[in-house]
Protein backbone atom coordinates (compact mmCIF):
# COMPACT_ATOMS: atom_id res chain seq x y z
CA UNK A 1 0.00 0.00 0.00
CA UNK A 2 1.10 3.29 -0.37
CA UNK A 3 2.11 5.63 2.64
CA UNK A 4 4.12 8.14 3.31
CA UNK A 5 5.62 6.26 5.95
CA UNK A 6 6.54 3.68 3.00
CA UNK A 7 8.31 6.52 0.95
CA UNK A 8 9.79 8.25 4.10
CA UNK A 9 11.51 4.75 4.41
CA UNK A 10 13.04 4.32 1.03
CA UNK A 11 12.76 8.26 0.38
CA UNK A 12 10.90 8.43 -2.78
CA UNK A 13 10.17 12.35 -3.40
CA UNK A 14 7.03 11.46 -5.42
CA UNK A 15 4.90 9.07 -6.80
CA UNK A 16 2.25 10.16 -9.37
CA UNK A 17 -0.03 8.36 -10.84
CA UNK A 18 -1.83 9.03 -14.11
CA UNK A 19 -5.19 8.02 -15.92
CA UNK A 20 -6.65 7.96 -19.13
CA UNK A 21 -10.08 5.68 -19.32
CA UNK A 22 -10.52 6.82 -23.36
CA UNK A 23 -6.89 4.86 -23.88
CA UNK A 24 -7.10 2.56 -20.96
CA UNK A 25 -4.30 3.98 -19.66
CA UNK A 26 -2.65 3.63 -16.17
CA UNK A 27 0.54 4.68 -15.61
CA UNK A 28 2.62 4.56 -12.03
CA UNK A 29 5.62 7.53 -12.27
CA UNK A 30 8.21 7.36 -9.05
CA UNK A 31 10.55 10.06 -8.59
CA UNK A 32 13.16 8.27 -6.33
CA UNK A 33 15.19 11.65 -5.81
CA UNK A 34 16.60 14.77 -7.81
CA UNK A 35 19.54 15.97 -5.76
CA UNK A 36 21.86 14.88 -8.79
CA UNK A 37 19.12 16.18 -11.23
CA UNK A 38 16.01 15.08 -13.28
CA UNK A 39 15.17 11.23 -12.65
CA UNK A 40 15.53 9.01 -15.31
CA UNK A 41 14.66 5.92 -16.21
CA UNK A 42 12.48 3.65 -18.61
CA UNK A 43 9.05 2.90 -18.74
CA UNK A 44 8.53 -0.54 -18.13
CA UNK A 45 4.70 -2.08 -19.70
CA UNK A 46 4.03 -5.25 -17.81
CA UNK A 47 0.80 -7.50 -16.99
CA UNK A 48 1.06 -7.22 -13.28
CA UNK A 49 -1.10 -9.23 -11.21
CA UNK A 50 -2.01 -6.21 -9.34
CA UNK A 51 -1.74 -2.67 -8.59
CA UNK A 52 -0.11 -3.51 -5.45
CA UNK A 53 2.77 -5.43 -7.46
CA UNK A 54 2.68 -2.72 -9.98
CA UNK A 55 3.88 -0.18 -7.29
CA UNK A 56 6.50 -2.50 -5.69
CA UNK A 57 8.10 -2.22 -8.99
CA UNK A 58 8.49 1.14 -9.56
CA UNK A 59 9.34 2.30 -5.96
CA UNK A 60 12.34 -0.26 -5.84
CA UNK A 61 13.18 0.78 -9.60
CA UNK A 62 13.22 4.15 -9.44
CA UNK A 63 15.74 3.93 -6.22
CA UNK A 64 17.79 1.74 -8.23
CA UNK A 65 18.20 4.48 -10.86
CA UNK A 66 19.23 7.08 -8.27
CA UNK A 67 22.21 4.98 -6.95
CA UNK A 68 22.58 4.13 -10.75
CA UNK A 69 23.33 8.13 -12.01
CA UNK A 70 24.71 8.77 -8.43
CA UNK A 71 27.41 6.15 -8.80
CA UNK A 72 28.09 6.56 -12.58
CA UNK A 73 28.89 10.43 -12.30
CA UNK A 74 25.80 11.24 -13.91
CA UNK A 75 23.94 15.00 -13.16
CA UNK A 76 20.57 12.98 -13.01
CA UNK A 77 18.40 11.45 -10.35
CA UNK A 78 16.39 8.28 -10.09
CA UNK A 79 12.79 7.60 -11.08
CA UNK A 80 11.20 5.12 -13.27
CA UNK A 81 7.25 4.38 -14.94
CA UNK A 82 5.32 1.34 -15.26
CA UNK A 83 2.51 0.88 -17.64
CA UNK A 84 -0.02 -1.85 -16.01
CA UNK A 85 -1.11 -3.43 -19.25
CA UNK A 86 -0.83 -6.28 -21.69
CA UNK A 87 2.28 -5.16 -24.51
CA UNK A 88 0.60 -7.55 -26.96
CA UNK A 89 -2.99 -6.02 -26.71
CA UNK A 90 -2.75 -2.61 -25.18
CA UNK A 91 -0.55 -0.67 -26.94
CA UNK A 92 -1.98 1.99 -28.57
CA UNK A 93 -0.81 5.40 -30.07
CA UNK A 94 -2.99 6.98 -27.96
CA UNK A 95 -2.07 5.51 -25.22
CA UNK A 96 1.82 6.62 -25.35
CA UNK A 97 0.44 9.74 -26.58
CA UNK A 98 -1.84 10.17 -23.27
CA UNK A 99 1.22 9.75 -21.18
CA UNK A 100 3.27 12.07 -23.07
CA UNK A 101 0.76 14.67 -22.18
CA UNK A 102 0.68 14.10 -18.38
CA UNK A 103 4.97 13.58 -18.65
CA UNK A 104 4.98 17.14 -20.19
CA UNK A 105 2.95 18.65 -17.29
CA UNK A 106 5.91 17.56 -14.85
CA UNK A 107 8.10 19.94 -15.96
CA UNK A 108 10.91 18.05 -16.52
CA UNK A 109 11.25 16.54 -13.15
CA UNK A 110 11.16 13.30 -14.74
CA UNK A 111 12.34 11.93 -17.94
CA UNK A 112 11.42 9.02 -19.02
CA UNK A 113 13.11 6.33 -21.92
CA UNK A 114 12.90 2.62 -22.89
CA UNK A 115 12.26 -0.56 -21.07
CA UNK A 116 10.90 -4.47 -20.39
CA UNK A 117 8.59 -3.75 -23.03
CA UNK A 118 8.40 -0.46 -24.42
CA UNK A 119 10.32 0.20 -27.86
CA UNK A 120 11.62 3.55 -29.74
CA UNK A 121 8.33 3.45 -31.39
CA UNK A 122 6.49 4.05 -28.30
CA UNK A 123 9.06 6.32 -26.96
CA UNK A 124 8.12 8.21 -30.38
CA UNK A 125 4.68 8.30 -29.54
CA UNK A 126 6.03 10.17 -25.98
CA UNK A 127 8.50 12.40 -27.89
CA UNK A 128 5.45 13.37 -29.74
CA UNK A 129 4.21 15.39 -26.99
CA UNK A 130 7.02 16.02 -24.76
CA UNK A 131 10.43 16.43 -25.16
CA UNK A 132 11.01 15.09 -21.60
CA UNK A 133 12.27 11.44 -23.03
CA UNK A 134 15.43 10.07 -24.11
CA UNK A 135 16.30 6.89 -26.33
CA UNK A 136 13.97 8.10 -29.39
CA UNK A 137 15.17 7.21 -32.77
CA UNK A 138 18.14 8.11 -34.44
CA UNK A 139 16.28 10.18 -37.57
CA UNK A 140 15.14 12.86 -34.44
CA UNK A 141 18.13 12.78 -32.98
CA UNK A 142 18.34 10.23 -30.69
CA UNK A 143 21.14 7.84 -29.56
CA UNK A 144 19.80 4.37 -30.96
CA UNK A 145 20.51 0.73 -29.41
CA UNK A 146 21.81 1.23 -25.78
CA UNK A 147 22.96 -2.17 -25.64
CA UNK A 148 26.63 -1.87 -27.69
CA UNK A 149 26.96 0.71 -25.09
CA UNK A 150 25.87 -1.27 -22.03
CA UNK A 151 28.03 -4.07 -23.53
CA UNK A 152 30.83 -1.53 -23.56
CA UNK A 153 31.06 -0.79 -20.03
CA UNK A 154 30.35 -4.59 -18.67
CA UNK A 155 33.81 -4.95 -20.98
CA UNK A 156 35.61 -2.25 -18.62
CA UNK A 157 34.10 -3.63 -15.46
CA UNK A 158 35.33 -7.06 -16.24
CA UNK A 159 38.73 -5.16 -17.47
CA UNK A 160 38.90 -3.62 -14.10
CA UNK A 161 38.37 -6.81 -12.32
CA UNK A 162 41.00 -8.49 -14.05
CA UNK A 163 43.30 -5.29 -13.24
CA UNK A 164 42.58 -6.23 -9.51
CA UNK A 165 42.56 -10.10 -9.41
CA UNK A 166 45.40 -10.98 -11.55
CA UNK A 167 47.43 -7.46 -11.67
CA UNK A 168 46.54 -7.08 -15.64
CA UNK A 169 43.31 -6.35 -17.41
CA UNK A 170 43.95 -8.38 -20.25
CA UNK A 171 41.42 -10.82 -21.45
CA UNK A 172 43.70 -12.80 -23.33
CA UNK A 173 43.63 -16.34 -22.58
CA UNK A 174 40.91 -15.75 -19.30
CA UNK A 175 37.67 -17.86 -19.70
CA UNK A 176 34.25 -16.72 -19.44
CA UNK A 177 31.31 -18.50 -18.53
CA UNK A 178 28.64 -16.54 -20.23
CA UNK A 179 24.59 -16.45 -19.19
CA UNK A 180 23.17 -15.25 -22.04
CA UNK A 181 23.91 -14.57 -25.34
CA UNK A 182 21.20 -11.30 -26.22
CA UNK A 183 21.64 -7.77 -27.28
CA UNK A 184 24.10 -7.58 -24.17
CA UNK A 185 25.45 -10.52 -24.53
CA UNK A 186 26.02 -10.85 -27.73
CA UNK A 187 27.68 -7.19 -28.31
CA UNK A 188 29.94 -8.45 -25.00
CA UNK A 189 31.03 -11.92 -26.14
CA UNK A 190 32.15 -10.10 -29.10
CA UNK A 191 34.39 -7.78 -27.29
CA UNK A 192 35.94 -10.71 -24.88
CA UNK A 193 36.39 -12.74 -28.17
CA UNK A 194 38.51 -10.04 -30.10
CA UNK A 195 40.72 -9.49 -26.38
CA UNK A 196 41.24 -13.80 -27.04
CA UNK A 197 39.27 -14.58 -24.02
CA UNK A 198 38.16 -18.06 -24.39
CA UNK A 199 33.73 -17.97 -24.03
CA UNK A 200 31.76 -20.53 -22.86
CA UNK A 201 27.73 -19.76 -23.28
CA UNK A 202 24.23 -20.80 -22.01
CA UNK A 203 20.87 -19.65 -23.46
CA UNK A 204 17.17 -20.86 -23.61
CA UNK A 205 17.53 -19.73 -27.55
CA UNK A 206 18.50 -21.75 -30.11
CA UNK A 207 18.20 -19.03 -32.56
CA UNK A 208 20.09 -16.23 -30.02
CA UNK A 209 23.30 -18.83 -29.19
CA UNK A 210 22.94 -19.38 -33.48
CA UNK A 211 23.51 -15.21 -33.72
CA UNK A 212 26.42 -15.40 -30.64
CA UNK A 213 28.37 -17.87 -32.92
CA UNK A 214 28.10 -15.82 -35.50
CA UNK A 215 30.78 -13.11 -33.55
CA UNK A 216 32.32 -15.78 -31.22
CA UNK A 217 32.79 -18.67 -33.37
CA UNK A 218 35.14 -20.71 -31.25
CA UNK A 219 32.55 -19.97 -28.24
CA UNK A 220 31.86 -23.15 -26.32
CA UNK A 221 28.29 -23.93 -25.52
CA UNK A 222 26.67 -25.34 -22.55
CA UNK A 223 23.19 -26.31 -20.95
CA UNK A 224 21.39 -23.65 -18.55
CA UNK A 225 22.20 -25.55 -15.49
CA UNK A 226 25.73 -25.97 -16.12
CA UNK A 227 27.12 -22.80 -16.50
CA UNK A 228 27.68 -22.61 -13.04
CA UNK A 229 29.71 -25.28 -12.82
CA UNK A 230 31.73 -24.03 -15.76
CA UNK A 231 35.53 -24.22 -14.41
CA UNK A 232 36.56 -20.22 -15.22
CA UNK A 233 37.75 -17.26 -14.61
CA UNK A 234 34.96 -15.11 -14.40
CA UNK A 235 31.52 -15.79 -14.43
CA UNK A 236 29.07 -13.15 -16.41
CA UNK A 237 25.54 -12.45 -15.95
CA UNK A 238 23.99 -11.53 -18.98
CA UNK A 239 20.50 -12.52 -18.68
CA UNK A 240 18.34 -12.89 -15.20
CA UNK A 241 18.68 -11.44 -11.77
CA UNK A 242 19.24 -13.65 -8.74
CA UNK A 243 21.30 -15.77 -10.17
CA UNK A 244 24.33 -15.89 -7.31
CA UNK A 245 21.80 -17.10 -4.68
CA UNK A 246 21.98 -19.97 -2.13
CA UNK A 247 21.90 -22.70 -4.62
CA UNK A 248 24.34 -21.15 -6.96
CA UNK A 249 27.13 -19.73 -4.95
CA UNK A 250 28.83 -23.06 -3.71
CA UNK A 251 28.63 -24.16 -7.36
CA UNK A 252 30.67 -21.12 -8.54
CA UNK A 253 34.62 -22.01 -9.93
CA UNK A 254 35.31 -18.72 -10.48
CA UNK A 255 37.52 -15.48 -9.40
CA UNK A 256 35.11 -12.90 -10.39
CA UNK A 257 31.82 -11.96 -11.07
CA UNK A 258 30.83 -9.14 -13.59
CA UNK A 259 27.81 -8.65 -15.95
CA UNK A 260 25.23 -6.96 -17.23
CA UNK A 261 21.81 -8.20 -15.53
CA UNK A 262 20.22 -6.36 -13.25
CA UNK A 263 20.11 -7.34 -9.12
CA UNK A 264 22.93 -10.49 -9.86
CA UNK A 265 22.57 -10.73 -5.95
CA UNK A 266 19.65 -12.64 -4.72
CA UNK A 267 20.34 -10.91 -1.46
CA UNK A 268 22.91 -8.34 0.01
CA UNK A 269 23.81 -11.14 2.15
CA UNK A 270 25.59 -13.07 -0.95
CA UNK A 271 28.27 -10.13 -1.45
CA UNK A 272 29.47 -10.86 1.37
CA UNK A 273 29.54 -14.80 0.75
CA UNK A 274 31.47 -14.12 -2.44
CA UNK A 275 34.02 -11.79 -0.82
CA UNK A 276 34.20 -14.54 1.60
CA UNK A 277 34.96 -17.32 -0.67
CA UNK A 278 37.69 -14.75 -2.22
CA UNK A 279 35.42 -14.45 -5.59
CA UNK A 280 35.35 -10.43 -6.46
CA UNK A 281 32.15 -8.81 -7.44
CA UNK A 282 31.90 -6.30 -9.64
CA UNK A 283 29.05 -4.01 -9.20
CA UNK A 284 25.67 -4.59 -11.09
CA UNK A 285 24.34 -1.32 -11.38
CA UNK A 286 27.65 0.61 -12.28
CA UNK A 287 28.80 -1.72 -14.82
CA UNK A 288 25.78 -1.80 -16.53
CA UNK A 289 25.29 1.58 -16.90
CA UNK A 290 26.42 2.03 -20.34
CA UNK A 291 23.25 2.50 -22.03
CA UNK A 292 22.06 5.14 -18.76
CA UNK A 293 25.10 6.60 -19.95
CA UNK A 294 25.08 6.98 -23.62
CA UNK A 295 20.71 8.12 -23.57
CA UNK A 296 21.86 10.50 -21.06
CA UNK A 297 23.84 12.79 -23.31
CA UNK A 298 20.98 12.71 -25.95
CA UNK A 299 19.78 16.11 -24.00
CA UNK A 300 23.00 17.94 -24.82
CA UNK A 301 23.99 16.31 -28.74
CA UNK A 302 24.94 12.81 -28.55
CA UNK A 303 28.17 11.99 -29.95
CA UNK A 304 30.31 8.98 -30.35
CA UNK A 305 33.41 10.69 -28.65
CA UNK A 306 31.60 11.69 -25.56
CA UNK A 307 29.74 8.37 -24.88
CA UNK A 308 33.07 6.78 -25.22
CA UNK A 309 34.77 8.74 -22.90
CA UNK A 310 32.02 8.28 -19.94
CA UNK A 311 31.58 4.85 -20.77
CA UNK A 312 35.12 3.95 -20.44
CA UNK A 313 35.19 5.95 -17.42
CA UNK A 314 33.53 2.69 -15.61
CA UNK A 315 37.01 1.08 -15.49
CA UNK A 316 38.14 3.53 -13.12
CA UNK A 317 35.23 4.01 -11.15
CA UNK A 318 35.18 0.37 -10.66
CA UNK A 319 39.04 0.26 -9.29
CA UNK A 320 37.59 2.90 -6.88
CA UNK A 321 35.09 0.91 -5.54
CA UNK A 322 37.21 -2.18 -5.45
CA UNK A 323 39.78 -0.16 -3.19
CA UNK A 324 36.80 1.85 -0.79
CA UNK A 325 35.89 -2.02 -0.44
CA UNK A 326 39.20 -3.06 0.85
CA UNK A 327 39.91 0.39 2.98
CA UNK A 328 36.97 -0.25 4.83
CA UNK A 329 36.70 -3.94 4.83
CA UNK A 330 33.24 -4.37 3.34
CA UNK A 331 31.60 -6.03 0.30
CA UNK A 332 31.51 -4.30 -3.01
CA UNK A 333 28.39 -4.49 -3.32
CA UNK A 334 27.72 -2.25 0.15
CA UNK A 335 30.93 0.00 -1.16
CA UNK A 336 29.15 0.73 -4.71
CA UNK A 337 26.60 2.58 -2.80
CA UNK A 338 29.23 4.43 -0.06
CA UNK A 339 29.92 5.56 -3.34
CA UNK A 340 26.72 6.64 -4.53
CA UNK A 341 25.35 8.12 -1.09
CA UNK A 342 28.70 10.05 -0.75
CA UNK A 343 27.93 11.84 -4.18
CA UNK A 344 24.35 12.50 -3.32
CA UNK A 345 25.18 13.93 -0.02
CA UNK A 346 28.37 16.24 -0.76
CA UNK A 347 26.03 17.46 -3.53
CA UNK A 348 22.83 17.89 -1.70
CA UNK A 349 24.83 20.16 0.94
CA UNK A 350 25.60 22.33 -1.74
CA UNK A 351 22.80 23.13 -3.81
CA UNK A 352 19.27 21.51 -2.49
CA UNK A 353 17.15 20.09 -4.56
CA UNK A 354 16.84 20.09 -8.58
CA UNK A 355 14.07 23.08 -9.43
CA UNK A 356 13.61 21.51 -12.73
CA UNK A 357 15.40 23.65 -15.04
CA UNK A 358 15.86 21.42 -17.29
CA UNK A 359 14.63 24.04 -20.41
CA UNK A 360 18.05 25.94 -19.65
CA UNK A 361 20.26 23.39 -19.29
CA UNK A 362 19.17 21.83 -22.46
CA UNK A 363 18.35 24.74 -24.97
CA UNK A 364 17.35 23.61 -28.52
CA UNK A 365 15.74 20.45 -27.45
CA UNK A 366 12.32 20.31 -29.38
CA UNK A 367 9.56 18.30 -29.46
CA UNK A 368 8.41 16.50 -32.51
CA UNK A 369 5.72 18.65 -34.18
P1 LIG B 1 17.84 -9.75 -23.86
O1 LIG B 1 16.43 -10.09 -23.56
O2 LIG B 1 18.19 -9.27 -25.23
O3 LIG B 1 18.78 -11.00 -23.57
C1 LIG B 1 18.61 -11.87 -22.49
C2 LIG B 1 19.01 -13.25 -22.97
O4 LIG B 1 18.94 -14.14 -21.86
C3 LIG B 1 18.08 -13.80 -24.05
O5 LIG B 1 18.86 -14.31 -25.12
C4 LIG B 1 17.33 -14.92 -23.33
O6 LIG B 1 16.96 -15.97 -24.18
C5 LIG B 1 18.36 -15.35 -22.32
N1 LIG B 1 17.84 -16.10 -21.17
C6 LIG B 1 16.66 -15.95 -20.54
N2 LIG B 1 16.56 -16.83 -19.52
C7 LIG B 1 17.74 -17.51 -19.50
C8 LIG B 1 18.27 -18.54 -18.69
N3 LIG B 1 17.56 -19.07 -17.68
N4 LIG B 1 19.51 -19.00 -18.93
C9 LIG B 1 20.23 -18.50 -19.96
N5 LIG B 1 19.78 -17.53 -20.78
C10 LIG B 1 18.55 -17.04 -20.55
O7 LIG B 1 18.29 -8.69 -22.74
P2 LIG B 1 19.54 -7.73 -22.78
O8 LIG B 1 19.10 -6.40 -23.25
O9 LIG B 1 20.67 -8.42 -23.43
O10 LIG B 1 19.84 -7.58 -21.22
C11 LIG B 1 20.49 -8.62 -20.51
C12 LIG B 1 20.47 -8.28 -19.03
O11 LIG B 1 21.13 -7.04 -18.81
C13 LIG B 1 19.07 -8.12 -18.46
O12 LIG B 1 19.06 -8.58 -17.13
C14 LIG B 1 18.86 -6.59 -18.47
O13 LIG B 1 17.96 -6.17 -17.47
C15 LIG B 1 20.26 -6.11 -18.17
N6 LIG B 1 20.55 -4.77 -18.69
C16 LIG B 1 20.43 -4.52 -20.01
C17 LIG B 1 20.72 -3.25 -20.49
C18 LIG B 1 20.61 -2.93 -21.97
O14 LIG B 1 21.12 -1.88 -22.41
N7 LIG B 1 20.03 -3.79 -22.78
C19 LIG B 1 21.12 -2.22 -19.60
C20 LIG B 1 21.26 -2.53 -18.24
C21 LIG B 1 20.96 -3.82 -17.80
Amino acid sequence: MLSFERLYKDGHEEVIFFSDPSCNLKVIVAIHNTILGPALGGTRMWQYKSEEEALDDVLRLSKGMTYKAAVSGLNLGGGKAVIIGDPEKDKSEALFRAYGRFLESLNGRYITAEDVNTRVEDIEHIFTETSNCVGVAEVHGGSGNPSPWTARGVFRGIQAACQKVYGDKSLKGKRVALQGAGSVGRFLGEYLYNEGAEVTVCDISEKNIELFKEKVPNAKVVGIDEIYDVDCDIYSPCALGATVNDNTIDRLKCKIVAGAANNQLAEDRHGEILKEKGILYAPDYLINAGGLMNVSIEFEGWSEDKAVRMVDSIFDTTLDVFRISDEQNIPVNKATDVLAESRIEAIKNIKGKYLGNLPHRFPGRKTRH
